[in-house]
């Protein structure tokens, strides 16, 4: 957009008749309103899509920024798009006004047709303006009337046919006004943007006051229109005395009209001096009227506010010009020419100050009250632009905040992972070596558990059968309890500890809104799963009765003492003596191997010695015999035979169902504590699985509420990057409007400065 434009509008010297009739004009001093017209309706039309622009997308950015925008703000832009759409619609329809007054028959509508260089409006005797009426362009280009409170558009055709319209609306009073829409092609002035207001005579009405408030206020040049042949009148002083008073300095031209026929009077003829002294008479009494009584203009300016004139001459000519003939053809007198350029030369000084006058009354004020909008707008988009600045670096240094946070989370969750995978680690195998110790220990006192089994035994197979279930149940539990009673209270104490320990350092990484309270939802125990149903279920008790002398038990036995010397021995030999759980129980296993082995072997050598002492027994028997006889005595022999009878017959009645209670339970523990020994590993290791399970789930609960937290802060990060991109953009819109703003400012100076200087 550009709104410089060529002020360089100069006026040529006055050339009879051919701006009125050719229509150039492009030399009118008028031009400089036309001008400003468009320029100030093209910067008015610019500031108003600024301002709708501008309201959108600061609605945009306030929606997408809450904080960014106030509310005052936004109601200010949409104020300003409603006002500058009031502006906007004023300046279009502004236009140069002139209102032309005097006594009736002074030649009002004359002087306005020769302006205009038309005979638009109806003059001439049997004509008498009775309301007021304005001459302005007709956009459409048709001639048409519209009264006063009516829209309807009424055709005008021809001069007479105005004058018969005019005429038919009798009902309108003085007061009222009628618009004329004429041709604009046909009329320079119109086309010009200048209205030219006809009014009834001064003389006429005694409401003058009512008249300058309905149609003069906005007037930018007054015509008094005088008749040459006579002195100014009181009525026509009164009435510019009443609008000087409202209006401060209005330009007020003097036409005095008809001084053709001043000319042609008979006393003037060959008095060429009279009528010279006539014109200085009416030029000093019209001066004292505009200088000293109305003090409207200086006494050098009145001489280009007084003109002497023949309108009548005017028309005559400009309408032979119209129809292509000379302008001194018909019966002109000689000496119009002076006439006629005088006419001119008011025309021209009444185009300067017309065009002057209305860009200064219509625009000076639209031309601030846009400067005010747009300064206003830029002070808005400044406040906008910094406030976002400064919330742009809030955001970055929050979001740095976050980002640290997120990072020390992050590394400090990895160092407390590590830290607790080793302690859970420690706690494992710390459990598991309880867990062993203990049972290896329950093992080692199991006699004493099985012999406080007391439920009644008996041999018999059924019934031992259920003994055996009993027992083996008995035992599950007690050994559980006993573990428990050992184990639990220390383990659980440890757990709590380790949990607490957990809470307290995972609790560091949380913010503080969120804690993680006792995260132990239930009392941790550890299940031993000692089945000894199963472990024992392969038990078989011997209780068939076995002579403690007999041969086959003093075989076992000497076998039995062999191998304890030989373990015994190893034992002590064994280079690393330091009383390793593991060398024992290792031993332990050697020696039950050994003894089963030995066991297996027994029936075998008892056999081996039965035989002998059967097959071989006979012949050899006799010589013992014989040899004992011999050499010991029969009565040693007797005593001995006796003795061990006795010794047998003891033992057979002392083997009771106590006794066979007692031998089941023996071989019970024996066969259990093989059984249990077995199952030692797989306990200590199935407890500390618990324990691992326990931690683990406990830390991985924890972990997540840190995982949480984090996704938190990575979705606020998130966020925070999308408030940071809308408030870039704000910045940005920000900016460019308020650039836009200084760059409307300073269309608007140069508008002033191009059309509001001198
Ligand atoms: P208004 O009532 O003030 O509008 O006056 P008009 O324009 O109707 O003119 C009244 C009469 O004066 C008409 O007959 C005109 O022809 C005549 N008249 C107007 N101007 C002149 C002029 O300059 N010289 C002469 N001789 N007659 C004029």
């Amino acid at each position: 957009m550009s709104i410089y434009i060529n002020r360089n509008i100069t006026h040529n010297s006055p050339n009879t008749g051919s701006r009125k009739i050719s229509g150039d004009e492009n030399d009118s001093p008028l031009q400089v309103f036309v001008q400003a017209k468009k320029h100030i309706n093209i910067v008015f039309s610019n500031i108003q899509s600024y301002v709708i622009d501008a309201s959108e997308r600061i609605t945009d950015v306030s929606t997408k920024c809450p904080d960014l925008v106030t509310e005052n703000e936004l109601s200010s832009i949409l104020d300003y798009t409603y006002k500058l759409k009031g502006i906007h619609e004023v300046l279009a329809r502004n236009h140069m006004k002139v209102a032309f007054f005097g006594r009736t028959s002074n030649g009002k509508s004359t002087v306005i047709n020769a302006m205009l260089g038309d005979k638009v409006l109806p003059s001439g005797i049997g004509h008498t303006t009775n309301c007021f009426l304005q001459v302005e362009g007709s956009q459409t280009g048709e001639a048409y009337l519209i009264t006063e409170g009516s829209e309807e558009k009424q055709n005008v055709e021809s001069i007479s046919h105005l004058a018969h319209a005019l005429n038919h609306e009798k009902q309108l009073n003085e007061n009222e006004l009628v618009h004329i829409y004429w041709p604009k092609d046909k009329c320079g002035l119109l086309r010009d943007d200048v209205a030219l207001v006809d009014s009834p005579g001064v003389d006429v009405t005694p409401h003058l006051d009512d008249w300058i408030d309905a149609h003069c206020i906005d007037a930018d040049v007054f015509v008094l229109v005088a008749n040459a042949e006579s002195t100014l009148m009181v009525t026509e002083k009164k009435f510019f005395h009443n609008v000087s008073k409202k209006l401060s300095k209005p330009n007020i031209f003097i036409l005095h009209n008809r001084w053709d026929a001043s000319a042609n009077e008979p006393e003037f003829l060959n008095e060429f001096n009279n009528q010279e002294q006539v014109r200085k008479q009416h030029t000093e009494r019209a001066t004292d009227f505009l200088v000293k009584e109305l003090k409207v203009c200086t006494a050098a300016e009145a001489p280009s506010r007084i003109f002497f004139i023949s309108a009548k001459e005017v028309l005559q000519a400009r309408l032979q010009q119209r129809k292509g003939l000379s302008a001194s053809n018909g019966d002109l007198a000689n000496d119009f020419k002076s006439r006629y350029m005088e006419f001119e030369k008011f025309e021209r000084l009444f185009e300067e100050c017309i065009s002057k006058s209305a860009i200064k009354t219509k625009f000076m004020n639209h031309s601030q009250q846009g400067k005010d909008v747009v300064k206003e707008m830029f002070k808005i988009m400044d406040a906008i632009h910094n406030r976002s600045k400064e919330q742009i670096k809030s955001k970055i240094y929050q979001k740095e905040e976050f980002q640290e946070k997120l990072t020390l989370i992050t590394q400090q969750l990895t160092s407390i992972t590590n830290q607790m995978k080793m302690k859970i680690n420690s706690m494992v195998y710390d459990v598991e070596k309880k867990v062993s110790t203990a049972l290896s220990d329950e093992i080692r006192r199991l006699s004493i558990l099985v012999d406080e089994f007391n439920l009644p035994f008996h041999s018999d197979p059924l019934v031992l059968n259920v003994y055996k279930k009993e027992l083996n149940n008995y035992i599950e539990k007690g050994l559980g309890s006993n573990l428990r009673a050992k184990l639990s209270t220390a383990l659980a104490m440890n757990m709590e500890q380790s949990q607490r320990d957990m809470v307290e350092k995972v609790s560091k990484l949380l913010p503080e809104n969120i804690s993680v309270v006792n995260p132990q939802l239930e009392p941790f125990e550890v299940f031993y799963h000692l089945n000894c149903d199963n472990l024992c279920g392969d038990f078989h008790e011997h209780l068939e009765f076995k002579f403690s002398w007999g041969l086959s038990s003093l075989v076992r036995r000497v076998s039995s003492l062999a191998t304890k010397n030989s373990l015994k021995s190893r034992t002590l030999s064994s280079p690393t003596n330091n009383q390793s759980t593991n060398h024992l129980d290792q031993s332990l296993n050697d020696y039950n191997s050994h003894q089963s082995v030995v066991e297996e072997n027994l029936p075998m050598i008892s056999r081996l010695l039965a035989a002998s002492l059967g097959t071989q027994g006979t012949m050899g028997g006799l010589i013992l015999a014989a040899f004992m006889l011999k050499t010991v005595g029969w009565r040693l022999i007797v005593t001995t035979g006796t003795i061990y009878g006795c010794l047998y017959l003891y033992e057979k009645l002392s083997w009771t169902t106590k006794a066979k209670e007692r031998e089941f339970k023996r071989q019970y523990v024996e066969h259990a504590t093989s059984k249990l020994r077995l199952i030692i590993d797989v306990t200590s290791a199935n407890c500390s699985h618990q324990v691992q399970q326990q931690l683990s789930t406990t830390f991985a609960r924890l972990s997540k509420h840190v995982d949480e937290s984090a996704s938190d802060l990575n979705e606020q990060l998130e966020l925070l990057d999308q408030e940071l991109q809308s408030l870039v953009q704000s910045t940005e819109i920000s900016k460019i409007l308020k650039e836009k703003a200084e760059f409307l400012k300073e269309n608007l100076k140069n508008f002033d400065k191009d059309f509001f200087v001198n």
